[in-house]
C-alpha cells in the first residue's frame, strides 16, 4: 500500500484570508484530462507553470480533493470524459479567492498517488487506483507535494501511519522502487523490452507477497507508469518510514553477452567495479530523461554523506545485499558473486538502507525473453523477498512483530519465506 499518509483539514483558509477580493490567480488550469480504465486511471491538469498543491482522499462517500494554491480554473470540467472511471463527477471551486479546489467523486475507495511534470510544460499526474475493501478504511488520507518536482514537504506527524496490528507491534516496512517510469523507459532491450515495464511487474509482485506476509508491509513507489525524480523515490521511502528500500531495475550493457542478476548499494569511496560505476551512471540520466532538474544534487551528496548513520545504514545496505544475492542465486546466474557499490543517487539516504537490484539486462536477447515472463518475474520477487526475510527475521528492528517472534524463539527454519518458496507452482 501507498502510505504517504497523513491527517489534513485546513490549513489553507488561513492562509489565503487576507488576500482582496478580486485577486488574481499566478496561474492557471488549461486543461483537465481523464486516462485509463477503472482499474487505473490517470487524471491529468495542464498548467500555466508550477503551483503548490495538496491531495486528500475522504470516505463517505469516497472522494479525491485536490486544492491548488494561487491557480485558477480555465478548463471545461463537463467536457471531461468519466466513463468506464473510477471517478463519477468532477466539479470545482474557488477557495480564498485565489486558489481552486477540484473534488472527485469516486465509485469506491481509491489510492491516488500524484507527481508533478515539468518535461512537456507543467502537468500534474495524479494515478488513481481502486483499493481493495477494507484496507484503510475510514482514514482521511492525503499525499503532499509543494511546487518542486520533488516531494519537499516532510511529514513529521507520521508516526501513526505505522501498523499497530501484530498486537501493538509494529510491521517491518519495505519500500519498493520500480526504477523509471513515464518518460524515462529505462533500458530498451531486445524485442523493445522496456525496463520501466518489467521492474514495474516484478516491483508489484513483490509487493504482494511482502503484504501477504504477517509482520511485513509494502510501499511502492511507484504502482503505475509514471515518472517520479530520483530524490523523491528517496523521499517516499524515507516518508513512509521504511526500514528498507528496494529499488529494483533491468538494464542494459554495451556488451549484449553480459547476463545475470546483480545487487547494489551506496558507496562513499567510488565505484567497486567498472560495471558498478557505468550503471550508477545510467541510473543517474533518469532525472536528466525526465526533465527534472539536477542542481543541488552535489550538495544533497555532501550532506548526506558526513552524516554519521550513513556508516549504519551502509553497513545493513550491503548485509541485506547479500542475502537478496545469495536467494538470487537460486534461481539466476549472478553478474557479480559480491554486492557492488557505486555512487546511485536514488540510493543516497542517511537513514534508511537501501539496495538496488539488478533482475537482469534486457540488453541481452536470452534474458530479455525471461523478464518479459510473468512467471520468471514472479521467481525474481520471491527470491528478492526470501533474502529480505532472512535478514530481517536474523535482525528484526525493534517493536516488530519478526523482534516478538524471535523472543518467543520462533525456529528461524519456518520462516515466512521458506512457506512462500514452497507455495511455488
Ligand atoms: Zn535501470
Amino acid at each position: 500500500m501507498f502510505k504517504i499518509l497523513r491527517l489534513f483539514f485546513a490549513p489553507l483558509l488561513l492562509a489565503g484570508s487576507l488576500l482582496a477580493n478580486g485577486a488574481r490567480a499566478a496561474e492557471t488550469i488549461k486543461a483537465v484530462k481523464l486516462d485509463g480504465s477503472s482499474q487505473s486511471a490517470r487524471l491529468t491538469l495542464n498548467l500555466s507553470g508550477p503551483v503548490k498543491y495538496t491531495i486528500s482522499t475522504m470516505s463517505n462517500p469516497e472522494r479525491l480533493v485536490i486544492d491548488l494554491r494561487d491557480t485558477q480554473m480555465r478548463a471545461k470540467l463537463a467536457d471531461v470524459a468519466l466513463a468506464g472511471s473510477p471517478v463519477k463527477r468532477i466539479r470545482s471551486g474557488i477557495r480564498n479567492g485565489v486558489d481552486t479546489r477540484l473534488v472527485l467523486e469516486l465509485t469506491g475507495a481509491t489510492s491516488a498517488q500524484s507527481a508533478l511534470l515539468t518535461d512537456n510544460g507543467v502537468q500534474l499526474a495524479v494515478d488513481l487506483t481502486p483499493r481493495a475493501a477494507g484496507k484503510n478504511k475510514g482514514k482521511v488520507q492525503s499525499v503532499v507535494r509543494n511546487n518542486s518536482a520533488a516531494v519537499a514537504d516532510t511529514p513529521r506527524s507520521n508516526k501513526t501511519v505505522k501498523s499497530a496490528d501484530n498486537g501493538g507491534q509494529r510491521d517491518v516496512i519495505i519500500a519498493i522502487d520500480a526504477g523509471h517510469g513515464g518518460d524515462d523507459p529505462g533500458a530498451i532491450g531486445a524485442g523493445h523490452l522496456q525496463e520501466k515495464r518489467v521492474v514495474l511487474a516484478i516491483a508489484r509482485e513483490l509487493a504482494d507477497i511482502i503484504e501477504r506476509e504477517r509482520g511485513y508491509k509494502a510501499v511502492l513507489t511507484r504502482k503505475t507508469d509514471i515518472f517520479l525524480p530520483l530524490k523523491t523515490r528517496r523521499d517516499l521511502a524515507r516518508k513512509a518510514q521504511a526500514d528498507l528500500m528496494i529499488s529494483v531495475h533491468a538494464d542494459a550493457f554495451a556488451d549484449r553477452a553480459a547476463t545475470g542478476g546483480s545487487v547494489f548499494a551506496l558507496s562513499n569511496r567510488g565505484a567497486t567495479s567498472t560495471m558498478a560505476a557505468f550503471l550508477a551512471d545510467s541510473e543517474n540520466q533518469s532525472d536528466a530523461i525526465g526533465g527534472v532538474s539536477v542542481e543541488g544534487r552535489d550538495d544533497d551528496l555532501v550532506k548526506v554523506l558526513t552524516d554519521l548513520s550513513l556508516t549504519a545504514t551502509m553497513d545493513s545496505s550491503l548485509r541485506i545485499g547479500r542475502h537478496v544475492l545469495n536467494s538470487m542465486s537460486g534461481i539466476t546466474h549472478l553478474h557479480s558473486e559480491r554486492v557492488e557499490q557505486a555512487a546511485f543517487v536514488v540510493l543516497k539516504s542517511p537513514d534508511t538502507p537501501s539496495i538496488l537490484v539488478e533482475t537482469g539486462f534486457v540488453s541481452n536477447p536470452s534474458e530479455a525473453k525471461k523478464l518479459a515472463s510473468a512467471e520468471y518475474q514472479r521467481r525474481v520477487a520471491r527470491a528478492i523477498f526470501t533474502g529480505v526475510n532472512r535478514y530481517f527475521s536474523q535482525n528484526p528492528p525493534p517493536n516488530t512483530y519478526l523482534a516478538s517472534l524471535r523472543r518467543k524463539s520462533v525456529p528461524q527454519n519456518v520462516s515466512a519465506a521458506d512457506n512462500v518458496a514452497t507455495a511455488t507452482p
